[in-house]
């Protein structure tokens, strides 16, 4: 009889499981042998017995929870083949952050890809996004609404850097997530002509570092804790999210808070965190990007999962593809877009939910200001929600 897909993933409460090759990919609880698609911490658990990832991914994970972080780890190169139990598995870039991955795992001439995150498009810090050919494609869906199109990158930093030269005497803080997104944001202003001491908070030098010993040049780059408060003038800072709403904020001059992520196309959420200046880069597909690759990979059936699964089903349904939500819970909490503490109406997943998201969104779009006028972060500070986007 001829193999189902199902014969060789199949949805678990821990996660992707493939039964054939006794593993799962991405588990959300410790497992015997796990193969992990990248370092985000939602993604990339600690406890499990066998790991199996790129080296970077292996290395992040060290860095993140320390030497005994699994049982035993292998390293698998973008392109190598490895046998498991009846199946073939390969790792292919996922454009996602460094060293992430997606997983094509095959039996019986049938190929199911677990996409893990990605993004179609160009990104200084990390290998390509590649298109891999299958029968099942298993995709994210974070911004999986058509409202969700993120642009080019280079505007938003051309934005931030407007806002440097009008407000000299400010300190700009950009919130970015500590592993792929503040490497980004710094290499793209690299990119720009930037060429001055760009400051780190001190919750992203380990990583930073990292990227650099790899080879990603990111210029130079100084702690926040050697500067005065008068060195900070006129300055970027690259900071974790959470830290926009911090103390810590006090040892800058007049701060000016600013935000790298998908999210901040939604007017609404960076008011409600307190971002005067927000910066659509994303280092998840939009839905452009999500839509394209699907169709690309000449799937005939597509598995959707941590997102708005909804509108991507109907989607594929669209185009007479077979497809399916899968429901894993645990995935985008911590992730590096992970929707932080979303306002009222907002709910994730569920159809009103995603219906009530897309129309809020819109409206959101239909009054863009490219300009928004900087306030001060201090008296901003104390009308945003709970933080907690990152641990
Ligand atoms: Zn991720």
């Amino acid at each position: 009889m001829a193999m189902r897909p199902e014969d060789i993933l199949v949805p678990t409460p821990a996660g992707v499981c493939c039964k054939l090759g006794g593993f799962h990919i991405d588990p959300t609880r410790p497992v015997e042998r796990a193969l992990i698609t990248h370092a985000h911490s939602d993604h990339a658990r600690a406890g499990h017995g066998a790991v199996l990832a790129t080296q970077e991914t292996l290395d992040l994970m060290r860095l993140r929870y320390g030497e005994n972080f699994a049982g035993s780890t292998q390293a698998a190169a973008y392109g190598e083949s490895i046998a498991l139990g009846g199946t073939k598995v390969t790792f292919h870039p996922a454009g996602h952050v460094l060293g992430s991955a997606q997983i094509a795992v095959e039996a019986d001439r049938l190929r199911v890809v677990a996409s893990g995150d990605y993004k179609n498009v160009a990104d200084p810090t990390c290998a390509p996004f590649e298109l891999v050919p299958c029968d099942v494609f298993i995709t994210e869906a974070t911004f999986a609404l058509p409202v969700f199109r993120h642009g080019d990158p280079g505007g938003e930093i051309a934005k931030l850097l407007r806002s440097v030269a009008l407000f000299p005497e400010r300190a700009h803080l950009v919130g970015a997530y500590s592993l792929g997104k503040a490497q980004r944001v710094i290499a793209l202003l690299r990119h720009a002509g930037y060429d001055a001491p760009i400051y780190l908070h001190g919750a992203m030098e380990k990583i930073t570092r990292y990227y650099e010993s790899r080879g990603i040049s990111l210029g130079e780059l100084r702690l926040v804790s050697g500067a005065t408060k008068q060195n900070l003038a006129g300055t970027i800072t690259i900071c974790p999210p959470s830290a926009l709403n911090d103390l810590w904020t006090r040892r800058f001059p007049d701060p000016l808070a600013a935000f790298a992520s998908g999210w901040m196309r939604v007017r609404a959420r960076a008011r409600q965190q307190g971002v005067s200046l927000p910066l659509v880069i994303s280092d998840h597909a939009d839905w452009d990007g999500l839509t394209a690759t699907i169709a690309a990979t000449g799937a005939g059936e597509v598995w959707v999962t941590h997102g708005q699964e909804d509108a991507l089903v109907h989607w594929c349904g669209t185009r007479g593809l077979k497809a399916r939500p899968l429901d894993i819970v645990g995935y985008g909490d911590e992730d590096d877009d992970a929707s932080p503490s979303p306002p009222v109406g907002e709910g994730r997943g569920g159809g009103s939910g995603g219906d009530a998201q897309a129309s809020t969104s819109a409206s959101d779009l239909s009054t863009p200001t490219p300009n928004p006028s900087p306030t001060s972060l201090h008296s901003g500070a104390h009308k945003r929600g709970p933080g907690g986007e990152e641990p």
